[in-house]
């Protein structure tokens, strides 16, 4: 079809996260005539930057001012409370829409898949950000923080969030958006040791410069790793030559220098200590119905520079702990109508156009796809960006050949939705909430108090 100004391009996106947002931005700036209707599942957008963001990063946050500009743009709508699958399928909405763009994240964790992982105390990284965050469906979730040791296995980004939140003290926190319900337990927390376990070395740890950094910064908790694990073979001495990995050699750097201050200043004598783990890979996770204990494998690194894995050179230690925090990335869910690889846990697709399965190149008329649940759960915010403008290049390609759909007509849509009793939340409707959570926070010296059930936020609109 042939947009005109009479007759748009219409296109839904399906989650309102970093993603969507700039898949959003690319319709609307690129000169066609498209409009955006965004879906989200909750009645507030943002996905990952509102629920997955540490609270300690306001300034990460900021990006929600781009996408307040985003919604500005003429053109633009946001319904929030849908369910892309279950409240409408994806075939309804095929008759409103020339175009759906699947933008939905990586929801889900993957598993360690080793013995104990079920046991009481186990839990995913996912859960806790989500908890701490005020995810609705997360928030009654239980953590038991009455234990002295807790373990994260990764070296992840998210692992670091998860170290950090558990290592800093209430008083840390107490002025950032973390949900009061997370900040009551975290204040009661018996934790003295944190461990980051990495299956590999120094030099290929997925955290960034910015965020380990940070760990020199803590307000009562000492760093602690040995400096034997920051020596380097080889191959890894070659990695760090190439200038792709600059930020690898600036971790490296960043570490040396925890050691060194640590070694002058002999630890400070903080309550607690984040032990920095390398080369060891969990093993099994022991307990009487809850977690006591995690046995750990020490690796070694075998392969080419830049594809080195850790082999288990079965030598065993084991740590008492009370917890286990699982932080080894996200993972894509299916939706209902939409073909999906689950063994990548991503929508099987060509640069951002949705095929029928992994491995052909039978493309689904307009569906397509961007962000995680394309490519998989990497990269930061940012990388969103290039990632949204390669999808929306290849929709604009096929313009031709998109059939146009039945009624083109978003009022059409919502009275479809009224009749299935659903409430959609526009993002006037989201200000309201918006307001009222910013309200809340400030009574408490906090940039907000979320709501953290779905009830409490419709309730502001009643
Ligand atoms: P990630 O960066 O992919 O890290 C996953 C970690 O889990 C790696 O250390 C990986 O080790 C390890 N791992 C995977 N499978 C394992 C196994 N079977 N046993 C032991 N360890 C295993 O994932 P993430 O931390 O979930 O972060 C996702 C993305 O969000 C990243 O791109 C991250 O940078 C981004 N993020 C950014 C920020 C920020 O900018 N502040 C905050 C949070 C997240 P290997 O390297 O050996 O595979």
């Amino acid at each position: 079809m042939l947009p005109t100004e009479q007759r748009p391009l219409r296109v839904a996106i399906i989650g309102s996260g970093p993603s969507g947002f700039y898949v959003a931005e690319a319709l609307l700036k690129s000169g066609s005539h498209i409009t955006v209707d965004m879906f989200e599942r909750l009645p507030a957008p943002y996905g990952l930057v509102r629920y997955g963001v540490a609270p300690d990063h306001p300034k990460i946050k900021n990006v929600i001012k781009v996408y307040e500009k985003i919604i500005e743009r003429p053109g633009f709508h946001f319904f929030g409370h849908v369910t892309v699958g279950q409240d409408i399928s994806v075939e309804e909405l095929k008759k409103f829409y020339d175009a759906i763009i699947f933008a939905c994240g990586a929801e889900t964790d993957r598993h360690l898949n080793i013995p104990g992982e079920g046991l009481k105390g186990c839990h995913t990284a996912t859960e806790f950000v989500a908890w701490y965050n005020g995810r609705p469906e997360y928030r009654h979730h239980q953590f038991d923080l009455s234990h002295e040791t807790a373990i994260v296995i990764g070296q992840g980004n998210v692992a670091v969030d998860v170290c950090r939140i558990l290592s800093k003290t209430a008083d840390e926190l107490k002025n950032t958006d973390i949900c009061q319900h997370a900040l009551d337990v975290l204040s009661q927390s018996h934790i003295k040791e944190v461990h980051m376990i990495g299956r590999r070395g120094p030099a290929q740890a997925a955290f960034t410069p910015i965020e380990v950094r940070e760990l020199e910064e803590f307000l009562n908790c000492d760093v602690v790793l040995d400096p034997k694990d920051l020596e380097l073979n080889s191959a890894s001495q070659r990695e760090l030559e190439d200038p792709h990995n600059a930020p690898k050699k600036k971790n490296l750097e960043i570490l040396k220098h925890l050691v060194a201050s640590a070694a002058t200043q002999q630890q400070k004598g903080k309550a607690k200590k984040l032990f920095l783990h390398f080369l060891k890979s969990p093993h099994e996770i022991k307990g009487n119905g809850r977690v006591e204990k995690i046995i750990l494998e020490k690796n070694e690194l075998t392969g080419e520079p830049g594809q080195q894995k850790a082999k288990g050179t079965g030598l065993i230690e084991e740590l008492k702990c009370g917890l286990v925090f699982c932080s080894i990335g996200y993972r894509g869910v299916p939706i209902p109508g939409v073909p999906f690889d689950h063994e990548k846990g991503i929508i099987p697709n060509i640069k951002g156009r949705v095929v029928s399965s992994n491995g052909t190149t039978k493309t689904c008329p307009g569906l397509y796809c961007t962000g995680w649940i394309k490519r998989g759960p990497v990269g930061i915010i940012g990388t969103n960006k290039a990632d949204a403008e390669e999808t929306v290049q290849h929709l604009l390609e096929d313009l031709n050949q998109l059939p146009a759909c039945e009624q083109p007509s978003t009022e059409g849509l919502l009275g479809l939705l009224r009749r299935k009793n659903i409430r959609a939340i526009t993002f006037e409707d989201w200000k309201k909430i918006d307001a009222a959570e910013i309200a809340r926070g400030q009574k408490v010296g906090k940039p907000r108090e979320k709501f953290v059930s779905i009830e409490e936020m419709l309730s502001v609109l009643k």
